[in-house]
C-alpha cells in the first residue's frame, strides 16, 4: 500500500528530477522525510508506522541496488530483533530457526509473548534498543530469565552464559523424570495439568511435556499468516490430526478468537478505537454466522475421531450461549441430512469476562464445562489493556479480585456438577497452583514447557 501511495511516490520522482540523483539515493531520502514526519506525530500508532517507512524503503533500496533478499530459509538458528512483532507474523516464521526474540515495542500479555511461550523460546519484550546500531550477523546472548541482551558479548560473558545453558539443561533434565508421574499431591488430591496449542505442530511440544490433554487450542491461529479464510476441510483435517495424536486424551479446540492483537487482513475488521473491547470472538462468530458455521463442522466432524470438547470465546451472557446452540444445532441438522459422519462434542465456554464470572451460576446449567481465560479476565477487570506496554507493571493478575473470582466461578460449576479449568497463563504460575488445587480447580492449561514444572509443584504439596 505503501509503495502505491501518490504522495510517497511522487516525493521520490521530485527528489529525482530536482537533484539528479539516481533512485536509490531518492528512495533513501524519501523514506528517511517520511520516517521523520511519522516519528515527530502526537499519536502513538502513527509515531509507530516510522519503523514501516523504514522498513520499505529498506527494502526497496535493496531491490533497486540489486541486493539479495536476506536468505531466511537458508539462514542458521537465529535471535530476530525487530521493532515489534505481531501474532500473524510470528505464527509464519519456522520455529526451528528462532533461537530468541528481542523487541522493542509489545507487551509480555500480547499473543506474541504468549507463542513465544508455548514454543519455550526466549522472549524479551519492550527492550529499549536503537535498531540501527543492530545488524544482521552480530552475536547476542538473550538471558529470557534475567530479562537481559547482550550484543557482542565478550569471551567471559559467552562462558558465564555457557554455564547458565548447562545448569538450564540440567534442570530440565531432572523435570523430565516426572514424566509419567501423576498429577497428584503428597494427600492424595489429584488435578489435571493440560497444555495450550496455537497449531497441530504444537502437539510435538505436548507429548513431549506428557501432558495429560489439550485445554486450549486457540483455533484462529490457523486463520493467521493467510490471504483468505481456511476452508472447512482444511480446518476438519487440522482438528482432526490433533485429536488422532492425541488417542483418548482430551482436546479442547476454542472457537475462532480473532480480532483485538490478532489481526486478518481478509477479515476487514476495519480500525476500532478500542479492539479489546470491541468486535472480536464470538461476537464475529453470532454476526457472521457464516463464517462460524464453516468452522463448527470442521470441529463436529473432526470429533468423530477422538476425544474432541469445543469452548467459545468472550461469552458475556446466557443469550450468546442460547444463539451459540441454535447455530450449532443448525450445523448438526445440515450434517445429518448430507449424511456426513459427525459427533456431537462436549460444549463449555470461556469465563474471561467479569458478567460472565457474575453470572456463572446460570451459565454453569447451560454448559458442560468452563475454562477460566484469566488474561482477559484481568484485563477487564482491572480495566488494563493487556496489550499496553506501560500497564504492564499495573497488570496483577494477582489481584483479589481475579482470585475471588476464580473461586466463585469453580464454587458455581461445581454446584451444577460441571468441571473447571483456567487456561491464561495464571494456570501456568506455580506461586499459585497450591492455591488453584485448594479452591477446587479441576484443571489447569498451561504453555508445553510448564506441564512439568506445574506437576513438580503438585508432587511436593
Ligand atoms: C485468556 O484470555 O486468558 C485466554 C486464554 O485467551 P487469550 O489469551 O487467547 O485471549
Ligand atoms: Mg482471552
Amino acid at each position: 500500500m505503501m509503495l502505491e501511495d501518490e504522495d510517497y511516490l511522487d516525493a521520490i520522482c521530485h527528489v529525482i528530477r530536482t537533484e539528479t540523483v539516481n533512485a536509490e539515493y531518492a528512495a533513501a531520502i524519501t523514506g528517511d522525510n517520511f520516517a521523520a514526519m511519522f516519528a515527530g506525530m502526537e499519536d502513538d500508532y502513527m509515531r509507530a508506522r516510522a519503523a514501516d517507512v523504514k522498513d520499505i524503503s529498506a527494502r526497496l533500496i535493496r531491490i533497486l541496488s540489486g541486493q539479495d533478499e536476506a536468505e531466511l530459509a537458508a539462514a542458521e538458528p537465529s535471535i530476530i530483533v525487530a521493532d515489534d512483532l505481531s501474532p500473524s507474523e510470528t505464527v509464519q516464521m519456522d520455529k526451528s530457526k528462532i533461537l530468541a526474540f528481542v523487541t522493542v515495542h509489545g507487551s509480555t500479555n500480547s499473543h506474541t509473548a504468549i507463542l513465544a511461550r508455548m514454543m519455550s523460546i526466549p522472549a524479551l519484550i519492550g527492550v529499549p534498543l536503537d535498531l540501527n546500531e543492530i545488524g544482521t550477523g552480530m552475536t547476542a546472548i538473550v538471558d529470557g530469565d534475567a530479562g537481559e541482551v547482550i550484543f557482542e558479548p565478550t569471551e567471559a560473558e559467552c562462558g558465564e552464559a555457557q554455564k547458565k545453558i548447562e545448569s538450564e539443561r540440567e534442570k530440565l533434565r531432572l523435570l523430565g523424570e516426572l514424566r509419567g508421574k501423576a498429577n497428584e499431591t503428597r494427600d492424595g488430591r489429584k488435578i489435571n495439568i493440560y497444555a495450550n496449542i496455537g497449531s497441530v505442530s504444537d502437539v510435538g511440544y505436548v507429548l513431549e511435556n506428557d501432558a495429560g490433554g489439550i485445554g486450549l487450542f486457540r483455533s484462529e491461529f490457523l486463520y493467521l499468516g493467510r490471504d483468505d479464510f481456511p476452508s472447512e476441510e482444511e480446518q476438519f483435517a487440522a482438528y482432526r490430526q490433533v485429536v488422532q495424536m492425541m488417542g483418548q486424551k482430551k482436546v479442547v479446540i476454542r472457537t475462532l478468537d480473532i480480532g483485538a492483537d490478532k489481526q486478518a487482513d481478509y477479515f476487514a475488521l476495519g480500525k476500532e478505537d478500542n479492539p479489546a473491547m470491541g468486535y472480536r470472538a464470538i461476537r464475529i462468530c453470532l454476526k457472521q454466522p457464516e463464517i462460524f458455521k464453516t468452522q463448527l463442522r470442521a470441529l463436529l466432524r473432526a470429533a468423530a475421531y477422538g476425544n474432541l470438547s469445543v469452548m467459545y470465546p468472550m461469552i458475556t451472557s446466557a443469550e450468546e450461549v442460547r444463539q451459540i446452540y441454535a447455530i450449532v444445532g443448525e450445523v448438526e441438522q445440515e450434517l445429518k441430512a448430507a449424511g456426513v459422519p459427525y459427533r456431537m462434542p462436549e460444549q463449555g465456554i470461556m469465563i474471561e469476562t467479569p458478567a460472565a464470572v457474575m453470572i456463572s451460576d446460570e451459565l454453569a446449567e447451560m454448559v458442560e464445562f468452563f475454562s477460566i481465560g484469566t488474561n482477559d479476565l484481568t484485563q477487564y477487570t482491572l480495566a488494563i489493556d493487556r496489550q499496553n506496554q506501560k500497564l504492564d507493571d499495573f497488570y496483577n493478575p494477582h489481584h483479589p479480585a481475579i482470585l475471588r473470582m476464580i473461586q466463585m466461578v469453580v464454587d458455581n460449576a461445581h454446584k451444577c456438577g460441571k468441571w473447571v479449568g483456567i487456561c491464561g497463563e495464571l494456570g501456568a504460575d506455580t506461586a499459585l497452583t497450591e492455591a488453584f488445587v485448594d479452591m477446587g480447580v479441576d484443571e489447569l492449561s498451561v504453555a508445553p514447557p510448564m506441564v512439568l514444572k506445574v506437576r513438580e509443584k503438585v508432587r511436593a504439596m
